[in-house]
């Protein structure tokens, strides 16, 4: 497999294009395309002394540093691997080693985490106020301009899964701008981003979603907006200052951004970019009602990139649905028995084309069927054409011989003006198989009893679907990408 350099050549065209328009805007201030450019090839240079062809690691939060090592990486022909800000020292060692990872660049903050690892290869600080370490800023600065090629192939992305599921798989992908290209040219059509209109992208950087949109809006000359930690009022102030015209968030943070108390609804946004997990109907009309309808719900995966885009007009008129496959994308829902299932019936999504996926390193994989791969969720289409994800596979529960989807049940305890957040999950039972337990974060000042949320899942829908079990927790345990870690709810 080979991968072509393009987030390196993204940088430079930008650069060429655009010199003098912000790039970045994060905690340091601002940096136009000149000087990102300038600063990438200056790392590159100094990356290429120090490294023997192996791959270079990013354990950053959302800066500039993150986006200067990539484009870096990428002029040297370097593989880049995104670490996970989450990780332990164990995780990190066990995947730096897996993913064969020769110098590091990371934050200060992770200095202990990195110490505390098996990793034992060259370490650059991102970022550092003192002098006595390596950093981007010293090396990106001391140039010279043009470093040599030193990597082994084209320079490609290794974008790790969640890990929702497990140890975060790294899943290959394929950047060259021949390819980026046309698909996130399709995906603008009915994500309209505007070239120079300043985009806030709040989730991690190191997830496929953070980073689809650096690199497309890096290739518009757009100003990035961002910040180290995600935090709903600093975000919505963020807009505003910056009368930024898009959002990238993942639902949890919509939910977050609707409860800052008399928090602003910025005029400036016309495009909120949302995806990673369920973007449940109470959700997105809440969201739509007080911003405006400017919200379009992305579905994919690290595997597969973007796959389908759910417009504001889509969303009201199919509440709930992840909408129509991009151009040039192929979507079907296949049964068990590998045939392509009519509108309404409930199978595996399986995807093609697109951003393509190359396999996982290290091996093991999704299901391919026919050249397209299979996503490990459930979906259907409704008669026109829009899809909609039921859940995950693994997710599904089977309660007393019957199929119950958390999500169905957690979209009406959603509802409920008691609840803030809430995750539904099957726990064992002799009796059933699973029992549905609901995990529920109480809205602000709510006094709801369990019972009564029961009563209220009892009223909609059949009951086997209503949960057994309410707990009420102060919050759930979530990644750093906002999904729910089951394994991390008190039992
Ligand atoms: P792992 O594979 O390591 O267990 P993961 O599957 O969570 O982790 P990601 O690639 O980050 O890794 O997530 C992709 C999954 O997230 C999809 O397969 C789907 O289950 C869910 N997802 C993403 N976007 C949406 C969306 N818009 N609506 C519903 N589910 C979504």
């Amino acid at each position: 497999l080979r991968y072509g350099p393009a987030p390196a050549t993204i940088g430079a065209m930008a650069a060429l294009r655009f010199p003098g328009r912000t790039a970045i805007i994060d905690e340091r201030g601002t940096l136009t395309y000149a000087e990102l450019d300038r600063r990438a090839a200056g790392l590159a240079a100094a990356l290429g002394e120090r490294l023997t062809g192996g791959r270079i690691g990013v354990l950053c939060r959302n800066h500039r540093g993150f986006a200067e090592a990539v484009l870096a990486a990428s002029r040297i022909g370097h593989d880049v691997v995104l670490l996970n800000t989450d990780f332990s020292a164990p995780q990190l060692g066990e995947v730096a080693e897996r993913e064969g990872v020769e110098l590091l660049i990371h934050d200060e903050e992770f200095g202990d985490v990195v110490r505390a690892s098996s990793f034992g290869g060259r370490r650059i600080l991102a970022w550092h106020e003192g002098t006595a370490e390596e950093t981007i800023d010293a090396l990106a600065e001391r140039g010279p301009a043009r470093p040599a090629r030193t990597g082994t192939r084209t320079g490609r992305v290794i974008v790790l899964t969640s890990g929702t599921t497990g140890t975060p798989k790294g899943a290959r992908h394929d950047l060259s701008i021949g390819r980026l290209l046309p698909v996130a040219l399709t995906h603008m059509a009915r994500v309209p981003i505007r070239s120079g209109a300043p985009m806030v992208i709040a989730p991690p950087l190191f997830h496929v979603l953070g980073f689809a949109y650096m690199t497309v809006g890096l290739g518009l000359g757009t100003p990035l907006v961002l910040s180290r930690r995600f935090d709903p009022e600093r975000t919505l102030e963020a807009i505003e200052e910056h009368r930024a015209e898009t959002l990238v968030a993942v639902p949890v943070m919509l939910r977050r951004m609707l409860d800052v108390p008399d928090g602003p609804r910025p005029a400036s946004l016309r495009v909120v970019v949302c995806g990673g997990s369920a973007l449940h109907p109470h959700l997105s009309e809440e969201f739509m009602d007080a911003f405006g309808d400017v919200l379009r719900n992305v579905y994919g995966a690290t595997e597969t990139g973007w796959a389908t885009i759910a417009t504001p007009q889509d969303l009201r008129e199919a509440p709930g649905t992840v909408g129509r496959p991009s151009f040039r994308l192929t979507v079907r829902i296949l049964g068990e028995d590998g045939r392509e299932l009519p509108a309404g019936e409930v199978g595996e999504i399986y995807t093609g084309g697109g951003l393509r996926f190359a396999g996982y390193t290290g091996g093991g994989g999704k299901r391919v069927r026919g050249g397209l791969t299979g996503t490990g969720d459930l979906g259907h289409f409704d008669a026109d054409g829009r899809l909609f994800v039921d859940g995950r596979a693994d997710d599904m529960i089977v309660s007393g011989g019957e199929n119950v989807f958390p999500g169905e049940v957690e979209e009406l305890l959603g509802r409920h003006p008691g609840v803030a957040e809430v995750s539904v999950t099957g726990v064992d039972d002799t009796a059933f198989d699973q029992r549905l337990a609901a995990y529920v974060v109480r809205a602000p000042g709510a006094t709801v009893t369990g019972d009564a949320l029961k009563a209220h899942v009892k009223e909609h829908l059949a009951r086997y679907k209503v949960p057994r079990e309410v707990h009420f927790v102060d919050e759930l345990p979530r990644t750093s990408t906002g999904k729910v870690q089951a394994r991390g709810l008190p039992s």
